[in-house]
């Protein structure tokens, strides 16, 4: 599949978004709820790009728009800076003391109307559903949208500690604004209302994971991990094996 982006014609795979098939080729698209290994969710709209089909253009979210033979993308018309713009305008309103926001309004030269400005100074979500759509992705769905409009929120049941959380961490780790608070101190972990007991690499002897999570893990490949390993370590002797076994042949 063959297809034009911003004047230069791309080779594109078939499945693949228009999103993927701009960052495999470096051109950068700005997202918030993108990331490789999920499905596009199209929800921060950040990536809008305009489409031209034939006689007709249309703007489109690129991370969920699946890429299509001979037509014509444009990342970076007026008409979509503008809409980016409003968009990090918004944003901006929302939490306007969070870095990764406030670094792209600068990026864009936005500045937002002070007297709109949600007075929750504390506020870094921007409703973006990456943590949720991981937390779903490991199969706990601890974690949910919860409330409408202005109360709308990322949440566990009730607000409670959620028995179904593991601590894994994934949804702290994904969330583009660091919103989600993960405390690891002293072999324990702080996460939604919820402290876990942390244990070590068997390895390099760093606290790594929680007990929930490594049993989860273990569980869901249906194999049994004796030795708690670190991915550093778990790369590290990957890598010697297979060193192991080309000094072999
Ligand atoms: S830490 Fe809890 S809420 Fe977050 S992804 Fe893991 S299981 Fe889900």
């Amino acid at each position: 599949m063959k297809l034009k982006i911003n004047g230069n014609y791309y080779e594109g795979k078939a499945g693949e978004t228009l999103m993927e098939l701009a960052k495999r080729n470096n051109i950068n698209i700005p997202s918030l709820c993108h990331k490789k290994g999920f499905e596009g969710l199209g929800r921060c709209r950040l990536c809008l790009v305009e489409v031209k089909e034939g006689h007709r253009t249309k703007v489109v979210s690129s991370c969920v728009y699946p890429i299509k033979d001979g037509v014509e993308v444009i990342t970076n018309s007026d008409k979509i800076l503008k809409m980016r713009k409003n968009i990090i305008m918004l944003l901006l309103l929302r939490t306007p003391n969070n870095e990764y926001i406030k670094n792209l309004a600068k990026e864009y030269g936005v500045v937002a109307p002070e007297r709109y400005m949600n007075t929750d100074e504390k506020e870094d979500c921007v409703l973006c559903g990456l943590c949720v759509k991981a937390c779903e992705t490991m199969g706990t769905n601890a974690i949910s949208m919860v409330n409408r409009g202005t109360t709308k929120k990322v949440s566990t049941p009730y607000d409670d500690a959620s028995k179904d959380c593991i601590g894994c961490g994934a949804c702290a780790e994904v969330c583009p604004t660091k919103a989600i608070s993960l405390i690891d101190k002293d072999g324990k972990r702080i996460i939604w209302n919820r402290t876990f007991d942390l244990i070590k690499c068997s390895k390099c002897g760093r606290y790594y994971t929680t007990n929930e999570a490594f049993h989860y893990a273990n569980n869901k490949l249906d194999i049994i991990i004796e030795e708690p390993l670190c991915e550093d370590c778990k790369r590290k002797l990957t890598g010697e094996k297979f060193k192991e076994v080309f000094e072999k042949l």
